[in-house]
């Protein structure tokens, strides 16, 4: 009997169009994050917040991902920024012909820092290879700290991970030493950052971070 593996041959179309979005976006000097985590986690939030502290400093740019609403691109849109609307109709996560076409409507001599706002998913989302240089996922306090053991490949596959709404961390049973535990535990060197986009806090060591990864992949692609 003739097996025909259907995820294999979508993954393997998804990756061919991913690497030539990283091409494409690394001849221009652009550093790429997929920003993926809950409906709710606060993505847009911690966007708002990392533009209105850093857009003077960091040419950015948006794609942002939903299901159907435009909601989140109209939010990013206020601060000023140049943003992307991809609606997936339903579907839980981007891929890389959306990416390959929002950027394609992208001044993309304008950008330091492309930012694509996945859908709010940890599952889908882990297996999507976007053409980003780096996936950073958010994680809200509210969520519980469990999510790197209950989501692991996400996680795994992340540089960094955002640990937003510190503020309400004392409402709740939220652990940081096992959340700090059990993700070194699945991966090293992965970087965490604790925020409050309320309180406006964390978001300027994220911010650095991110300086220093544009800033290197721009001496890499021979931009001084
Ligand atoms: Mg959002």
């Amino acid at each position: 009997m003739k097996q025909i593996d259907v995820m294999k041959d979508i993954l393997a179309d998804n990756n061919k169009i991913a690497d030539s979005n990283r091409k494409l976006l690394g001849n221009k000097g652009i550093f790429t994050i997929n920003l993926v985590g809950s409906p709710g986690a606060g993505k847009t939030s911690l966007l708002e917040e990392l533009i209105k502290k850093f857009k003077g400093e960091i040419k950015i740019a948006v794609i942002e991902g939903d299901l159907y609403t435009t909601n989140d691109a109209q939010r990013i849109e206020q601060e000023g920024i140049e943003v992307i609307q991809l609606n997936t109709k339903g579907a839980c996560h981007l891929e890389a012909n959306m990416i390959a076409e929002a950027i394609a409507d992208l001044n993309l001599e304008e950008v330091d820092l492309l930012v694509i706002e996945n859908v709010g998913n940890l599952v889908c989302t882990a297996s999507f290879d976007l053409g980003e240089d780096i996936k950073i996922t958010l994680l809200s306090v509210t969520e519980g700290s469990d999510k790197p053991i209950k989501y692991p490949i996400i996680f795994q596959k992340s540089a960094g991970v955002v640990v937003n709404k510190m503020d309400l961390l004392e409402h709740t049973n939220f652990s940081i030493k096992q959340l700090y535990q059990d993700l070194r535990n699945l991966t090293e060197n992965i970087k965490i950052f604790e925020v409050s986009c309320v309180k406006e806090e964390g978001i300027l060591e994220f911010g650095d971070y991110l300086k220093e990864r544009i800033k290197t992949k721009k001496l890499a692609n021979g931009f001084a």
